[in-house]
């Protein structure tokens, strides 16, 4: 045996690494008359196969030596899986896909590792994904929940998750399981959240196959610009145009809110840059128990 090997002996003898030594046994001995070289005539192929199928054998029916690989494999696939943790948002941009209507560039990077794990029939995790999602800046100061459409791996509907429809490989997911498809989900945004914030969607992430549980969907949250509203930390500003005639005279005025609509007295004399505060008008503080005030700044038409 090889000191490091990266073959699959379960699967070169057609079982599972539930299989017991028994059954092992009885499929080798199979493989074993249906490859030995005295009823091959000397066929090169069926003599490295029965070399193959020996070499696994020897191993899987070895209790040491068959816990020495499985332990091998497992560090192999620990090692070669994406890494858990919260993705780096700096170095990992270029892997950010944008909701539909956007730069949807990014959609094609979180797929481009095919989930290839090392043994086809261990449950494996899903892929954690990443996107950043453009969040309208009412929703993202009060709250609310969008619709977010995004790609990902699901269980291939044509197999039933199996890889295979009868004996063959299944067409249209070529074994792999999995099969990638749009999804739309409606995500929660907490209100006030800040700008930039990345929230983190158990298992809406890629499936998993083999039973491995699915991954996580990382939404980083990009505030649209608003034409008529500015946050600032908890307070929303906002420009107001008025007449020359009501800032000189001063008057009712009605402007919106975040959410409505509301009349403010103007005071006579306004100047350009003055501002009004209209408290507890502005973006959610505390998870939405206070609110920030609203702010509104004048500017005076041109006569
Ligand atoms: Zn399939």
């Amino acid at each position: 045996m090889p000191q490091s090997t990266t073959r699959n002996y379960y699967k070169i003898l057609g079982v599972t690494q539930k299989t017991n030594k028994a059954d092992i046994k009885k499929k080798y001995r199979v493989l074993a008359k249906q490859y030995h070289p005295d009823t091959n005539l000397g066929s090169k192929a069926a003599e490295d196969k029965f070399k193959i199928i020996s070499e696994a054998y020897e191993i899987l029916s070895d209790t040491k030596k068959r816990k020495a690989y499985d332990r091998e494999r497992a560090y192999r696939k620990k090692s070669s899986r994406r890494p858990k943790s919260r993705p780096d948002w700096n170095t990992a941009r270029d892997g950010f896909g944008r909701e539909p209507g956007g730069d949807k560039q990014g959609f094609e990077e979180p797929f481009a590792q095919e989930p290839e794990p090392v043994d086809p029939d261990m449950p494996a995790s899903g892929f954690d994904l990443q996107f950043i999602v453009d969040v309208p800046l009412p929703v993202v100061a009060l709250g609310g929940t969008i619709p977010y459409t995004y790609e990902k791996y699901v269980r291939c509907e044509e197999c039933d998750g199996t890889g295979t429809c009868g004996d063959s490989e299944c067409p249209e997911c070529r074994g792999k399981q999995l099969v990638v498809r749009p999804v739309t989900l409606d995500v929660k945004i907490p209100p006030g959240v800040a700008d930039q914030y990345t929230l983190a969607i158990l298992k809406e992430g890629g499936a998993g196959r083999n039973g491995g549980p699915p991954g996580t969907l990382y939404l980083k949250i990009h505030t649209q610009p608003h034409l008529k509203f500015k946050r600032v930390k908890n307070d929303i500003i906002q420009e107001v145009i008025i007449s020359s005639r009501l800032a000189e005279e001063g008057g009712h005025l009605e402007v919106k809110t975040l959410n409505a609509t509301t009349t403010i007295q103007v005071e006579k004399a306004t100047l350009v840059g003055e501002e009004l505060r209209i408290p507890g008008e502005g973006a959610a503080m505390s998870w939405g128990k206070k609110r920030g005030d609203l702010i509104i700044k004048f500017n005076i038409e041109d006569d």
